[in-house]
């Protein structure tokens, strides 16, 4: 006869080992708890492997490229490629070693480690790589993935990921979506010698000032890069080594072919595969966790969800996975309590140049019915932007004329993803514009600009 051993009993379980899952794991651990973590894939998540870093080093190769052609007559002369085979080599230097340093730093403190797909059995127990395991607690921590777009041949679509490991660039790709990761791959991919088209419905880079982003748009197209905006992707065919997207603009229907056509479609919450209904976890209609205000389920108090697979009313963004991930580590450990603050949360589009904002919109301040002040203009006849040969660069700046405090920023141009941390700063610590305006900044720098941006 055999008897059944109890499953092995944890305090904590974090589904996820990225920017959400680290935080409540680690902290929990350090407070004597008993935790273990698992990954369905390499431990270190999204950022670090497949998002953020890696994606930036590529970036960082594009702004030279572009630099150095934005100076030719201005000092510089010859021209600068990118080869992507080394830039990819480059990159893996620092995404390789992720995966076992992760995996390490867990292990070192006494975090148990699982490899596999995690799934709720109960409400306290769940499986991963044949074994089940059980917890006081568990923290979802299993951020996002491609959203389903519902179009023929869809399957022909590559990711954000593989896109990210491509060995050779494909000389002409296409983008379905017009998101951050569309803008952003394609502004890459045309420095690096490729044919770049993206292909959108909706509105472009919707979450972002719409004024800088006509702005944007119409220095990407100068760039050769092909946007067709208030477009469908309608079907996707495989032709031979190649790719044919069907697309309808307003009820013309076009096709045009492409090496390599990349999902940039948006991103869901990644929780098909856990079966949460067995755990008795509710989820918003995208899959996301529904959580109240302590990032708690509403349905499953053993639960807690940090980053993009929460419903938590915030961007998916890595810092902010990071911070839902110390609130729902305090929570756990001194009963809820904390509950997180979402004010002032910058977020970049790593174009070439990049767009960054903060804070509300115009159109967002207007709808809130809040009385301000906009100061907007074009930079590209500054000092700052003019020094490195920039032509498009935009601000613009929403002061609240009650408070004087600034309630919204968008910075578009060189060097805007730092200087947009000054306005986040003031947003987030309500501290008055006139403070950011009378600071003194070290000079010629893109920061040194925030004064004459204050009205
Ligand atoms: C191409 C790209 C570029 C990005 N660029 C930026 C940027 O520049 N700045 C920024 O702030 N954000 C960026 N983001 C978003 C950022 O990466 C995410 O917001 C962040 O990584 C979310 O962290 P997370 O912990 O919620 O999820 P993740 O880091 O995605 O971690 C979730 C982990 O859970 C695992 N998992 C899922 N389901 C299961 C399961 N059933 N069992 C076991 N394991 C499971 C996954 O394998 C994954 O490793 C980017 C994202 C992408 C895709």
């Amino acid at each position: 006869m055999t008897t059944l051993s109890p499953p092995k009993t944890f305090d904590l379980i974090v589904i996820g080992t990225g920017s959400g899952g680290s935080a409540p794991a680690y902290r929990c651990r350090a407070a004597g708890w008993s935790v273990a973590v698992l990954d369905e894939l390499p431990y270190g998540g999204t950022c670090a492997l497949r998002g953020c870093d890696p994606k930036k080093v590529l970036v960082g190769a594009a702004e030279l490229a572009d630099w150095n052609r934005r100076m030719q007559g201005r000092g510089i002369t010859g021209e600068a490629h990118i080869s992507w085979p080394d830039l990819m080599r480059f990159k893996r230097t620092f995404t390789d070693p992720v995966p076992a340093n992760r995996e390490h730093g867990f292990e070192k403190v006494g975090i148990a480690t699982y490899h596999g797909s995690g799934r709720f059995l109960s409400p306290d127990k769940l499986s991963v790589d044949g074994e089940v395991i059980a917890a006081r607690y568990f923290v979802i921590a299993a951020g996002a993935r491609p959203r389903r777009l519902g179009v023929p041949g869809e399957e022909h679509l590559v990711t954000s990921t593989a896109f990210l490991e491509l060995d050779q660039l494909p000389p002409r790709i296409a983008f379905v979506g017009a998101g951050y990761i569309s803008f952003e791959f394609a502004h890459v991919a045309r420095r690096a010698g490729a044919s770049a088209l993206i292909v959108g419905r909706g509105r472009p880079l919707r979450h972002f000032e719409q004024d800088l982003v006509t702005r944007l748009v119409d220095h990407t197209r100068r760039l050769g890069i092909e946007l067709r905006l208030d477009t469908e992707a309608t079907a996707l065919e495989k032709r031979g080594a190649a790719y044919r997207l069907q697309m309808n603009t307003r009820g013309r229907t076009e096709t045009v072919e492409a090496d390599l056509v990349v999902h940039g479609g948006g991103r869901v919450p990644n929780t098909e595969g856990l079966d949460l209904g067995a755990a008795n976890i509710a989820t918003e209609a995208d899959g996301g966790v529904r959580v109240n205000e302590f990032l708690q389920s509403v349905t499953n108090p053993r639960v807690y969800a940090a980053g993009d697979v929460a419903a938590a009313g915030s961007l998916p963004l890595t810092p902010v996975a990071a911070y839902a991930g110390t609130i729902v580590a305090s929570n756990l450990l001194k009963g809820n309590a904390r509950s997180p603050d979402y004010r002032g949360i910058p977020s970049v589009v790593f174009t070439v140049p990049p767009l960054a904002g903060v804070g509300l919109t115009e159109v967002q301040a207007r709808e809130q019915q809040l009385d301000v002040r906009v100061k907007t203009q074009d930079t590209s006849t500054w000092y700052s932007n003019r020094r490195v040969a920039e032509t498009c660069a935009m601000f613009k700046v929403i002061t609240e004329n009650q408070t004087g405090r600034v309630v919204g920023a968008h910075l578009l141009g060189p060097h805007a993803e730092e200087v947009i941390n000054l306005f986040a700063l003031a947003i987030r610590s309500g501290i008055p514009a006139t403070d950011l305006k009378h600071l003194l900044y070290a000079y010629p720098t893109s920061g040194s600009d925030v004064p004459y941006m204050i009205s």
